[in-house]
C-alpha cells in the first residue's frame, strides 16, 4: 500500500477537482494508455492499470471522501478486513453529523414515528479502545469483544419454540392496528391505534422459545477484530457498518463506533503527525559537541551535535515521525536538547570547574558578550 502513489497524482488533477475534471483526465489518460494503442507496452499497461484505479476510486464520491480522509488505506478493501462475514466498514473522524444521522435515521421524525411492525434499523453501539503510541502510528490490528444483540440460533429470530409458530392475534385479527371511536366535542371519530395485546405485530407466540423467552435475540459477547490505520490520532473514531445490534423485521443493523484512545508514551509528545522529544545532555556534550543516542519510533538512531550547542536548539530528523493517515510518507520528528546543569559536584569537580571559569573570559560567550554589549549601550556603563 505505501507504495502506491496518490491517486490525484495519478491522473494528474489536484485535490479540489470537479467530478467533470476527473473524468475528462481520465478519458485522456486511458486513451493513452489503452493496451489497444501500446500492444506489449508492460509499463503502459501497468499506468493503464494505476489509472482505472484512481478512477475507480476518485469517480466515487463516497469512496474518494474516504480516500482523502485516509489515503489508500480508507479504499483498499485489505485494510479494513474483519473476520465477520458481510460487514461494511468505514471510517469517520467525529463527523457529528453522521453519527447523528446513523443513529436517528437521518430525520427528526426517524423510524420510532413509523409502524411498529415495519423494519427498523438496529441501535448503534460505541466502544472505547486504547491503544498504545506506537500502535496509532504504524496501525495495528485489534479483537475487542462487544456485548450486543444478535439473532437467536434457536428460534431463527422468530421466538417461537422450533416445530411452532405464532398464532395469529385475535385482538386485531392479525392487522395490528385496533379501530376504537372516540366521543368528543365536535362529532364522533374513529380512531386508529397499535394492537396493544400484540404491540402491532398481528401474531402472538404462544410458544416461546426457551432460549430467548420469545424475543428472537439474544444478548452476547461478540469478537469483532478492527482494523486500525496506521497515523489514527486519540480521539478519533473509526466506526464499522452492521456491526451495532441487529436490525427489527428485516431492518439493516445498526453501526459500532469505535472510538480511539491513545496512551501517552513516556518519550514522545505527538503534534499532528510529527514527534517531539526532548533530550537532557552535559553541558561538556554541549561545549564539546557529542554523538547522542535518539530515540524514534523505529528504535534509536545516533545523531551528532555539534561543538557549541545551545541549550534549547531543536534539530530534526526527517521522515521519523508518525505515518500521514491520508497519502504515503511520515512526519518528523523534533528532538529538543537541553543541559542538564549537576546539581551535585564533589570537590574534586568544583576545583576543575573553577580552574575553568578562571581560564574562560567574555570572549568564549557569545550570548553573554552580546547581552553585556547592550547592557553597556543602554545603561552607559
Ligand atoms: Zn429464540
Ligand atoms: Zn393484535
Amino acid at each position: 500500500m505505501a507504495n502506491k502513489r496518490d491517486y490525484y497524482e495519478v491522473l494528474g488533477i489536484d485535490r479540489n477537482a470537479s467530478e467533470a475534471d476527473i473524468k475528462k483526465a481520465y478519458r485522456r489518460l486511458a486513451k493513452k494508455y489503452h493496451p489497444d494503442v501500446n500492444p506489449g507496452d508492460k509499463e503502459a499497461e501497468a499506468k493503464f492499470k494505476e489509472i482505472n484505479e484512481a478512477y475507480e476510486v476518485l469517480s466515487d464520491p463516497e469512496k474518494r471522501a474516504r480516500y482523502d480522509q485516509f489515503g489508500h488505506a480508507g479504499v483498499d478493501p485489505g485494510a479494513g478486513g474483519f473476520d465477520t462475514s458481510g460487514a461494511g466498514f468505514d471510517f469517520d473522524f467525529g463527523g457529528l453529523g453522521d453519527i447523528f444521522e446513523s443513529f436517528f435515521g437521518g430525520s427528526p421524525f426517524g423510524s420510532r414515528a413509523k409502524s411498529r411492525s415495519g423494519p427498523r434499523k438496529g441501535a448503534d453501539l460505541k466502544y472505547s479502545l486504547e491503544i498504545s503510541f506506537e500502535e496509532a502510528a504504524f496501525g495495528v490490528e485489534k479483537e475487542i469483544t462487544v456485548n450486543r444483540m444478535e439473532m437467536c440460533h434457536t428460534c431463527h429470530g422468530t421466538g417461537s419454540r422450533p416445530g411452532t409458530s405464532p398464532t395469529t392475534c385475535r385482538n386485531c385479527n392479525g392487522t395490528g392496528q385496533v379501530q376504537y371511536n372516540q366521543n368528543t366535542a365536535f362529532g364522533r371519530f374513529v380512531n386508529i391505534r397499535t394492537c396493544e395485546v400484540c404491540h402491532g405485530e398481528g401474531k402472538i407466540i404462544t410458544d416461546p422459545c426457551a432460549t430467548c423467552g420469545g424475543k428472537g435475540r439474544v444478548r452476547k459477547n461478540v469478537k469483532i477484530r478492527i482494523k486500525v490505520p496506521a497515523g489514527i490520532d486519540d480521539g478519533q473514531t473509526i466506526s464499522l457498518r452492521g456491526e451495532g445490534e441487529p436490525g427489527y423485521k428485516g431492518g439493516p443493523a445498526g453501526d459500532l463506533f469505535v472510538t480511539i484512545r491513545v496512551r501517552p508514551h513516556p518519550l514522545f509528545q505527538r503534534r499532528n503527525f510529527d514527534v517531539v522529544c526532548e533530550i537532557p545532555i552535559t553541558f561538556v556534550q554541549a561545549a564539546l559537541g557529542a554523538e547522542l543516542e535518539v530515540p524514534t519510533l523505529d528504535g534509536r538512531v545516533k545523531y551528532t551535535i555539534p561543538e557549541g550547542t545551545q541549550s534549547g536548539t531543536v534539530f530534526r530528523l526527517k521522515n521519523k515521525g508518525i505515518p500521514y493517515l491520508r497519502g504515503s510518507g511520515r512526519g518528523d520528528q523534533y528532538v529538543k536538547v537541553y543541559i542538564d546543569v549537576p546539581k551535585k559536584l564533589n570537590e574534586k569537580q568544583k576545583a576543575l570547574l573553577r580552574e575553568f571559569a578562571e581560564i574562560s573570559g567574555e570572549e568564549n560567550y557569545e550570548q553573554r558578550k552580546s547581552f553585556f554589549d547592550k547592557m553597556k549601550d543602554a545603561f552607559g556603563m
